[in-house]
């Protein structure tokens, strides 16, 4: 998965962190289970001891290794078992067990290069808390209103408004239930307050869901921070924006409502092109017509959305979603 630089640094030192707690919460209850069952510690040094003897006796010129590695066993086993019995009769189950906090790799997050399942899960959560931030946090397919678009024809259009927009609204829900790298892209058209930041949030949840890296960002705050980062930025600003190119879906909310600049133009257009080349998903929102955003951007860009996204349009009347959305 795509997750940034950023994400991947905060999963790791969650992990970390819960890596010492871990640890410290062993030696806790060591600590308790030594004071409440003294048999305890002195069941632990006797394992101790009987591996320091057996290791002694291995190392001793002619003493016979292999009886006295057999010994050590049998007199382990049997301690472990009194050990294991104690701790079952005084603490709830799992108290005593001192394994680290993941299994498979030990803590470390990585199994030789490939990053371990502990990891991903946490990347998964460090960026779905992204996107908390960004959308509130409440969105989801099941709260979309069909009935808020008027079920009649759109005069300038000649068709149904809410036929228009149960298909938008189905397309979006299929895209997000089946993501994977090659779902393809969207664009959005449509006037403000339509539903297009609703649906690219409900969308950005459950993809997310899904452990899929997605990032979502208003043209304004992107095209921002890309400036930032190419003109004097800081080393972290530069890292924080490879997480437009980096992630497996990139939402692009409200194009067109930026400043527009000679930068912004040739952002647009490399990012786009970029996403395309390496096979990877976006989703844009706009209020403007294909012959807005030529003339707004360029040629090449319009043609490049008209080629290489599937259009979704957002029809109806503002005001009564709004109304009735609480807007
Ligand atoms: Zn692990």
């Amino acid at each position: 998965m795509g997750y940034s630089a950023e994400v991947i640094k905060r999963a790791k030192a969650r992990l970390a962190q819960e890596k010492l707690d871990r640890e410290l919460e062993n030696r806790q209850h060591l600590a308790l289970a030594y004071e409440k069952v003294p048999r305890i510690r002195q069941i632990d040094r006797q394992l101790q001891q009987t591996m320091l003897e057996a290791t002694r006796i291995a190392f001793t010129p002619g003493g016979n290794v292999v009886e006295a590695m057999e010994q050590a066993k049998q007199a382990n086993l049997s301690l472990q078992e009194e050990r294991a019995r104690l701790a079952a009769q005084h603490f709830e189950e799992g108290f005593l067990d001192d394994g680290p906090i993941c299994p498979r790799c030990g803590g470390e997050g990585y199994i030789g290069t490939s990053m371990c399942q502990c990891l991903q899960e946490l990347c998964r959560q460090e960026q779905k808390k992204e996107l908390t931030v960004l959308s509130g946090g409440q969105e989801s397919f099941s709260q979309f209103r069909l009935d808020f678009y008027p079920d009649r024809i759109d005069p300038d259009l000649g068709v149904n408004i809410r036929a228009v927009m149960e298909r938008t609204f189905q397309v979006c829900r299929k895209y997000a239930q089946n993501f994977s790298a090659k779902s393809g892209n969207l664009l959005f058209s449509g006037d403000t307050g339509l539903g297009k930041t609703f649906l690219s949030a409900c969308i950005a949840r459950t993809v997310a869901d899904s452990g899929y890296s997605v990032v979502y960002e208003t043209a304004g705050h992107l095209f921002a921070a890309l400036e930032r980062a190419k003109f004097g930025g800081s080393d972290d600003q530069r890292r924080e924006v490879g997480k437009y190119t980096a992630c497996d879906l990139l939402i692009v909310d409200d194009l067109g409502t930026e400043m527009p600049s000679q930068f912004v133009t040739s952002a647009l257009y490399t990012l786009i092109n970029d996403r395309i080349l390496s096979g990877k998903a976006t989703i844009i929102s706009t209020n403007l017509n294909t012959e807005d955003l030529a003339e707004r951007y360029n040629p090449q860009i319009a043609s490049r959305l008209r080629g290489n996204f599937l259009r979704l349009a957002f029809l109806g009347d503002d005001i009564r979603v709004k109304k009735n959305w609480g807007l």
